[in-house]
C-alpha cells in the first residue's frame, strides 16, 4: 500500500471576496517529493499556496497535511505544522544583513538547519553574512528568502517561482539548491512558469487553469507532452 501523502488537497475552492478563483483543486504530494504546480499568469498557483498557508480566509474543501485537516486552521498553526513559505516578492529586510535576516523566522519545529548549515549550504550567501540586504543580487535574494525557512523546521517547502526575473546561470544554481534540498529529505512544491527550469528538479507536474488541476505529468513523460505544455502554458 502506498503511503498517505504528506499534502493531500480535495476540492479546494477559494474566493477574494465575492470573487470565485479556485474551483476545486486536487492534487497530493508524497513526503520527499519536488512537485511544481505549472500555469500561466492568473491561474490560481498562488493563490493555492496561500490556500494552504491559511493566509486567504474565505476556502472550502480539504488540505490534509500529515493526516491532519487544515482548513479552519489559522495560519500561525498552519506554520508550526511544518508549512514553510517563501513568496514570489521573496520579502528579505533590506536593512538588516544577510545573518539576522536568516534568523529571523520562528523555528516551528524541531529539526531546523542551524544558520552554520544554512550558509553551508549556500556559499554566496556565507561570503556575504555580514552584508545588508539591500546589496544582494537577486539570486542571493531568492537564495536567502530559501535559507530563511530551512531554519524554521519546516518540512514541507512551497516554493513560488523562484527562477523569476533571474540569469540563466543564476537559476542553474537555484536548480541545484532544491537538488540539496531534497536529498537532505525536504518535500517542496513549486510555482513555475518556466518548465524548462521545473524539468530539471522535479519528479511530477501538475497543469493549473483556472483554478482547477487540468493535466499530471510525470518528468519522465514531459518531453513527450512538449506540444500540450506549450498550449497550457502559452508559451
Ligand atoms: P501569477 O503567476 O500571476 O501569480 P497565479 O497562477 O499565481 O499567477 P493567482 O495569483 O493565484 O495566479 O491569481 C488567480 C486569480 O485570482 C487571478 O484571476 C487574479 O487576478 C486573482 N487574484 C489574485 N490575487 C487577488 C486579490 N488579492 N484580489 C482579487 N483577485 C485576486
Amino acid at each position: 500500500e502506498a503511503p498517505a501523502p504528506l499534502l493531500a488537497v480535495r476540492d479546494l475552492h477559494a474566493w477574494y471576496g465575492e470573487s470565485h478563483v479556485l474551483h476545486g483543486m486536487d492534487f497530493e504530494v508524497r513526503a520527499g517529493e519536488v512537485v511544481t504546480l505549472l500555469g500561466r499568469n492568473g491561474a490560481g498557483k498562488t493563490t493555492t499556496m496561500k490556500s494552504i498557508i491559511g493566509v486567504l480566509p474565505q476556502r472550502r474543501g480539504s488540505i490534509m497535511f500529515e493526516g491532519r485537516e487544515t482548513i479552519g486552521l489559522p495560519s500561525r498553526r498552519i506554520a508550526r505544522l511544518g508549512i514553510g513559505y517563501c513568496p514570489e516578492e521573496r520579502g528579505i529586510f533590506a536593512s538588516l544583513s544577510v545573518r539576522e535576516n536568516l534568523m529571523l523566522p520562528p523555528v516551528v519545529k524541531p529539526g531546523g538547519l542551524p544558520v552554520e548549515d544554512i550558509l553551508a549550504l549556500f556559499p554566496n550567501l556565507k561570503e556575504r553574512a555580514a552584508s545588508q540586504g539591500t546589496k544582494l543580487s537577486g539570486g542571493e535574494q531568492q537564495m536567502l528568502a530559501i535559507g530563511r525557512i530551512l531554519r524554521t523546521g519546516a518540512n514541507l517547502l512551497l516554493l513560488d517561482e523562484p527562477t523569476e526575473g533571474l540569469a540563466p546561470v543564476i537559476i542553474g544554481e537555484i536548480g541545484r539548491t532544491i537538488a540539496a534540498l531534497k536529498r537532505r529529505g525536504f518535500t517542496i512544491i513549486l510555482v513555475e512558469q518556466n518548465f524548462r527550469f521545473a524539468a530539471t528538479v522535479a519528479d511530477r507536474h501538475y497543469v493549473v487553469e483556472q483554478g482547477r488541476i487540468v493535466d499530471r505529468i510525470a518528468n519522465a513523460d514531459l518531453e513527450a507532452n512538449i506540444d500540450k505544455l506549450h498550449a497550457y502554458l502559452g508559451v
